[in-house]
């Protein structure tokens, strides 16, 4: 492969502000946010880096490293399409604060996979956002940058988000777990359990059918909240309230009620040991009560969980495809990773997200 292009290379001067951000994976809350409840994502290392300069011919410029692609675009729009929808849109929703913001140049790495469920969109939104904050000296704060970030996802990506991946982004980092109350913005910054570490592999499928069960899902959700008569499932904190539901509406609002429980208990500060349980315990859930799981994640979270030095390990994002994420025993991540890949791809194609494994698979 050519050598990335500089800033120099691209612009013909250093860039005035530089700024970068993580990519997130949730460790427990599958399925919780849009029931209003609890979510506990942490930061991964691979982080969005972004590079800003004044524009000196009245035109945005924003080249994308990973793509090869220079993105030209009139500060007066209309708003690309492209990843440069997400960087404007960014842009267009701080001057609608009362921000004055000029024509740029901007170049954009990382490391970050794309569209594997570890939020590249929101890394690239914080990034950019924490980069205009430089630039510009804006008096905003980590918390409007996520709400922002999350804005821009919606208006001009047209991604019907939540703002956990935003708020991981922008407050997590990778010692630190977010508990995230999304239905009131409240929220602590925790250390992740002790002695352990995070482990990512995409198991390969397609998440071709997410979309719409996810939208299924969403709907079962709020028959369930409706007939037992609360405005969201987070409303609920006993499990066995659903016992007088139909199917499959029962197991469904079983899964979200537990799954907060889950979330709750894992933010007052447990052991590995017991979170990893409780991670066992959402990827059950989330196969039997919320059937959202298929046999290549089942197959692979098995694998994980035969680990000796594997506390737990269960599927994460909305399912159908997508990846698995473990908590191991600190300094196994890589030999874990290793071991369950080669099983794995005997009869599949999945690949390590974190650790970093870019150079050696
Ligand atoms: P995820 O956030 O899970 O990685 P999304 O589909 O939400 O997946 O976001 C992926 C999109 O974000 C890409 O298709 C691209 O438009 C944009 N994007 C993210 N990171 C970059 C990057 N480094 N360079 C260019 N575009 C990026
Ligand atoms: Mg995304």
């Amino acid at each position: 492969m050519d050598k990335a292009k500089s800033f120099e290379d691209l612009f013909g001067g250093a860039p005035e502000a530089r700024a970068d951000a993580p990519g997130r994976v949730n460790l427990l809350g599958e399925h919780t946010d849009y029931n209003d409840g609890f979510v506990l994502p942490t930061a991964i290392p691979q982080r969005t880096r972004v590079e800003i300069s004044r524009s000196p011919d009245g035109q945005h410029h924003f080249y994308a490293v990973k793509l090869d692609v220079l993105s030209s675009v009139a500060p007066e729009g209309p708003a690309p399409d492209n990843f440069a929808g997400y960087v404007f849109g960014c842009i267009e929703l701080l001057k609608a604060r009362g921000h004055a913001i000029g024509p740029l140049c901007m170049r954009i790495d990382s490391e970050v996979p794309m569209g594997a469920g570890l939020s590249s969109s929101a890394a690239l939104e914080v990034a950019t956002l924490r980069g205009l904050r430089q630039l510009f000296n804006l008096p905003i704060d980590d918390v409007e940058i996520a709400q922002i970030a999350q804005i821009a996802e919606i208006e001009y990506a047209h991604v019907r988000c939540g703002i956990m991946d935003q708020m991981a982004s922008s407050l997590a980092d990778t010692g630190h777990m977010l508990f995230l109350d999304t239905r009131t913005l409240e929220r602590r910054v925790l250390p992740l359990p002790a002695h352990a570490e995070i482990v990512v592999i995409d198991s390969g499928v397609p998440r071709t059918l997410a979309g719409s069960k996810y939208n299924e899902r969403r709907e079962e959700c709020e028959a369930a909240a409706a007939r037992l008569g609360v405005p969201a499932l987070r409303d609920i904190t006993d499990p066995t309230a659903t016992d007088t539901l139909p199917e499959p509406l029962r197991r469904r609002a079983r899964h979200v009620i537990s799954e907060n429980n889950r979330v709750l208990e894992a933010a007052t500060g447990i052991c590995a040991e017991r979170f990893g349980e409780l991670m066992n315990a959402s990827h059950a859930s989330l196969r039997d009560d919320y059937e959202v799981s298929v046999p290549e994640l089942d197959y692979l979270v098995d694998l994980l969980q035969q680990e000796e030095t594997v506390f737990g390990a269960r599927l994460t994002g909305a399912g159908f495809g997508g990846a698995c994420v473990a908590l191991v025993r600190a300094g196994e991540g890589r030999s874990v990773a290793e071991r369950v890949l080669a099983s794995y791809n005997r009869a599949h194609q999945g690949r390590v997200l974190v650790p970093d494994y870019r150079q050696r698979f």
